[in-house]
């Protein structure tokens, strides 16, 4: 039976991370991981849904359709002129196959590099071993004893009730980074993160996108200036955002589906589409897991239930990621991982859950890390607002992406920046800024007083910074 310091379940963001960190740290360490998307050698690829069919592959189709988008409306405005522009759908979907083949190869290699033993199989649990103080595991047709493991074993797709997906008509994130042809129609059920920006790649590439949303607020995790904003700028570029809808039924034909719907007004709507995606949340991964064989507390939201540093209810149990409390985000799982492993170590881990930053990868991007205003407002903080627009700013102008604004909020009393929401170019860039000034518990003026080089989106953030003591420069 192969023995390990650390047994990490799960090799996606958080998982491989993890495994990484511990061996860094002088840890025997294995990670085991039992997804289908096979490599070349037919063996599970790491990085997850990350690398496989979330982040890397949605940002890769936005990249391309984002280009496809600018030379067919925008370039002849700058002068750029040439033949009618077409896409490739196969092209790019075969640029978007070698980014992830890249990456996470490329994991299987740090993975030999920092001698994590990669076991490519499912793991679970068998028992706690009282002498040896640790888990005794099966992972595939191996036993495994640990002294610690990390379960990291994500989410998938949620699905609807009575809507089959098949990922051909009906499709989750998997399918829909995966169609062959443009749709004529695509609907999308849920207008959060993943109906966006899919419905963002689809709609640049010629699709008729309608989004059905069941809350009757849009982006309601944003704040209200940036999500009024987005609406109107996601309405002009063709995205039919509806809410305040239930979806009734849904019917597959030979090669298309009917939706039924009330709308708002309770009124019943038939639409008819060439594909529909449902993206409507994703539930953590425990099935597998044997979590109930040495109850491993699992909560009625089915995720692992923890505490602020990821302990499991179990010693020697944590887990990190989806399949835990907090944002469904790449970037925190990785937090996490580094926190967990830290501890394990003796060290002091760490992971600040007011720091983490959102993105929405549409066009404008939007971003924000901490406090809205309307949680500021309903916390009962006094605050004071810096808004700028990149209407203002020189870059913006010249890159011809003049939408959109920064909004800072700052204490009234002490000047902390409480919250910062970017709608505009970059901004997944440009939030790091803020990220890194809240880290540093720093103030409007600590911005206020830095230099920001010219011509730059970042003077944008300046100016916001300035703007929250009425003293902006350029507007
Ligand atoms: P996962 O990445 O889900 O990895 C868990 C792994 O564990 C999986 O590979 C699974 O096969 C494996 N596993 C499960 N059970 C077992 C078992 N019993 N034994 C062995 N292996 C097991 N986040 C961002 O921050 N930025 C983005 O731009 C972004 N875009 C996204 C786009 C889409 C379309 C989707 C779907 C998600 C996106 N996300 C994004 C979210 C991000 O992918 C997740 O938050 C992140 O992958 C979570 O990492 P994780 O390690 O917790 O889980
Ligand atoms: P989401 O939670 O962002 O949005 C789901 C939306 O579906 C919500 O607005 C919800 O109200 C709506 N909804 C739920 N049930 C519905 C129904 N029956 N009918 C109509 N609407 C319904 O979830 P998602 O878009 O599926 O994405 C899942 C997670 O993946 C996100 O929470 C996010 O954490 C992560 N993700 C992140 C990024 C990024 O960071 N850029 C990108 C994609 C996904």
């Amino acid at each position: 039976m192969q023995a390990y310091d650390l047994l990490v379940i799960g090799g996606g963001p958080g998982g491989y991370v993890a495994a990484i960190r511990a061996a860094q740290l002088g840890m025997r360490v294995a990670c085991c991981e039992s997804n289908p998307y096979a490599d070349l050698k037919g063996e599970p690829r790491l990085g997850g849904t990350c690398l496989n069919v979330g982040c890397i592959p949605s940002k890769a189709l936005l990249h391309t359709s984002h280009l496809f988008h600018e030379a067919k409306h925008n370039f002849a405005g700058q002068g750029i002129e040439g033949g009618e522009v077409t896409i490739n759908v196969k092209q790019m979907m075969t640029r978007k196959k070698k980014i992830v083949d890249q990456l996470t190869g490329g994991i299987k290699m740090l993975f030999k590099k920092n001698k994590v033993s990669f076991i490519p199989a499912q793991g679970s649990f068998v028992s706690y071993d009282q002498e040896r103080g640790g888990w005794l595991l099966a992972v595939g047709d191996e036993s495994v004893f640990a002294q610690q493991v990390i379960v990291a074993t994500g989410s998938s797709a949620q699905h609807l009730p009575g809507v089959a997906v098949d990922n051909k008509i009906i499709c989750d994130n998997e399918g829909a980074l995966e169609l062959t042809v443009v749709p004529k129609k695509l609907v999308i059920i849920g207008a959060g993160v993943i109906g966006l920006e899919m419905g963002s790649i689809w709609r640049r590439l010629g699709s008729e996108v309608t989004i059905l949303e069941a809350l009757p607020r849009f982006l309601a995790a944003a704040d209200s200036d940036i999500a009024r904003e987005a609406g109107k700028i996601f309405a002009a570029q063709g995205l039919d955002i509806q809410l305040g809808v239930n979806v009734t039924e849904v019917k597959v034909k030979s090669n298309s589906v009917g939706i039924t719907y009330t709308d708002h007004s309770t009124k019943k709507r038939q639409i008819n589409a060439d594909r529909l995606i449902v993206s409507v949340g994703r539930r953590p991964n425990t099935v597998g897991l044997a979590a109930e064989k040495v109850g491993l507390q699992i909560n009625d939201q089915g995720q692992i239930e923890v505490d602020d540093q990821c302990r499991s209810n179990l010693p020697g149990i944590w887990a990190i990621g989806d399949v835990v409390r907090g944002p469904m985000l790449a970037h925190k799982a990785m937090e996490e991982a580094v926190m967990v492993v830290e501890l394990i170590a003796g060290q002091t881990g760490h992971c600040n859950f007011g720091t983490i930053p959102w993105v929405i990868y549409t066009n404008p991007e939007i971003a924000w890390v901490g406090q809205s205003e309307q949680q500021l407002v309903e916390s009962g903080i006094e605050f004071k607002v810096g808004k700028i627009p990149f209407l203002a700013n020189g870059r913006a102008l010249g890159m011809g992406e003049p939408t959109g604004f920064v909004k800072m909020l700052a204490d009234a009393a002490s000047d902390r920046i409480l919250g910062v929401h970017i709608i505009g170019a970059n901004a997944s860039e440009l939030i790091a800024e803020a990220v890194t000034a809240m880290e540093f518990s720093g103030a409007s003026e600590d911005l206020a007083r830095i230099c920001h080089a010219h011509p730059t989106l970042s003077e944008a953030m300046h100016e916001a910074a300035l703007a929250c003591d009425k003293r902006p420069l350029h507007f």
